[in-house]
């Protein structure tokens, strides 16, 4: 059993001067308890190293963001040379421009862009662009999707009032019926629909969306409204670099973008259609970083990276290698597994294990051997990744397997 000492000694610590610890979805709770690191001293490719010295093949990327590999020499390049020139001004630099053109120009269904920080920035101002565009007040959500930690969407209510939250109404992911009916019901009042391209909450299996549901999305949401959003934060550039949108045949009104976009540098966007534009003009929307030229010339240089490799199918690629594996693995030894959702983002759960007790087993073996998933969040596949980390991976997947049936039979 190897150790985290330093991890742990350092959480300690932390709980004194930082609420929790380690606020949010990085908190080591949300991991095999006292078996996993906490802090990581540093990252290249796809392996970070914890503070205790160990080496993890990750499939976490950052929950998301590093798409490229830690580090991509293209990417850092192209900050470096911001860098010198300096990052955050009065004024913005001639690569706003240009990132927005070549974006444009990349994402289906789109006509303009605006840049935030994070993804919350832009589902909050995705969602005040449909009011502003339609004059009405209500949003359709799945119910516990996960669409930031603004008040009218964070899972936890704590500090939220009802009244942030009046106008959000929920519907099952999928249930078409359902979806119909409020669209119905609520049609006057309902400025827009949000939604991830597929299913991926936490807790959960995957859900892809059906044929049934994604014809009904093209059926209600109309010019006039309401307005589809896609929430494409998580997904984005790894279904298809023209957005997930396009890969399943949607054309939404807006699309939100963060995580993969700068391959970990802080950067969101939201982009539109041109019949929002007017909308989204009236619409406040400014934070002191918003601008800032660094995050920009990552995204830029990590767009084109992804183009010019043809990222998505690589990952696709490693995705099934690793996907097939583990489920070879499974059945070899007898264990019930759902491996669901696409194969660039991928997650696993056992059957009967409610509590994730076997996933959090399955997770604390794989960290012994070396690489790094989450017991309870999808996982998340990247261009760094090669068939020898894929097949150095399943290695390591077969312990925590037999581990897993060792323990529970
Ligand atoms: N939408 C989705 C689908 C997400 O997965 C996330 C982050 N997990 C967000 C929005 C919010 O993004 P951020 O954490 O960068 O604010």
């Amino acid at each position: 059993m190897i150790g985290f000492e330093r991890s742990q000694a350092l959480f300690q610590r932390a709980q004194k001067v930082v609420p929790g610890g380690i606020p949010g979805h990085q908190s080591p709770r949300l991991l095999p308890r006292n078996q996993s690191p906490c802090f990581i001293e540093k990252a290249a490719g796809c392996r970070f190293q914890d503070v205790d010295g160990r080496v993890y093949i990750d499939y976490l990327c950052a929950y998301g963001p590093m798409i490229l590999g830690y580090r991509h020499p293209a990417v850092e390049k192209a900050v470096e040379a911001q860098r010198e020139k300096g990052d955050c001004f009065d004024l913005p630099g001639p690569i706003m421009v240009e990132l927005a053109e070549h974006l444009v120009g990349m994402i289906d269904s789109a006509d303009w862009v605006i840049f935030g920080k994070n993804g919350s920035d832009v589902t909050d101002f995705a969602c005040q662009t449909a009011r502003a565009h339609t004059h009405r007040k209500k949003i359709l959500m799945a119910q516990g999707a996960y669409h930031g930690i603004g008040p009218w969407c964070n899972p936890n209510p704590t500090g939220m009032t009802e009244e942030e939250r009046a106008n959000v109404l929920t519907f099952p992911y999928n249930h078409t019926q359902t979806l119909r009916r409020l669209v119905a019901e609520h049609g006057d009042q309902l400025a827009g629909i949000i939604l991830s391209p597929f299913r991926h909450d936490a807790f959960h299996d995957q859900e892809m969306p059906t044929e049934d549901f994604l014809q009904a999305l093209r059926d209600l949401c109309r010019p006039e409204g309401p307005v589809l959003i896609l929430d494409d934060v998580r997904a984005g550039f790894r279904l298809d670099l023209r957005g997930s949108a396009a890969y399943f045949g949607l054309q939404p009104h807006l699309q939100c973008f963060s995580k993969a976009l700068g391959n970990g540098y802080p950067i969101s966007a939201c982009l539109g259609r041109e019949e929002l534009k007017p909308a989204a003009e009236k619409v406040f929307f400014t934070g002191s970083f918003f601008m800032a030229a660094v995050p920009m010339a990552a995204a830029l240089a990590t767009v084109k990276e992804l183009q010019r490799i043809d990222a998505v199918s690589h990952m696709f690629r490693m995705g099934e290698r690793l996907k097939q594996g583990m489920l070879e693995q499974a059945r070899s030894l007898g264990l019930k597994i759902n491996y669901t959702g696409p194969v660039t983002l991928p997650f696993l759960t056992f059957e009967e294990d409610r509590s994730f007790e076997k996933a959090r087993t399955f997770c604390a073996r794989a960290y012994q051997e070396g690489v790094f998933f989450h017991p309870i969040h999808n996982w998340f596949l990247s261009a760094a990744h090669q068939e020898e980390d894929i097949d150095q991976t399943l290695a390591a997947t077969l312990k925590a397997f037999q581990e897993v049936k060792r323990r529970f039979g």
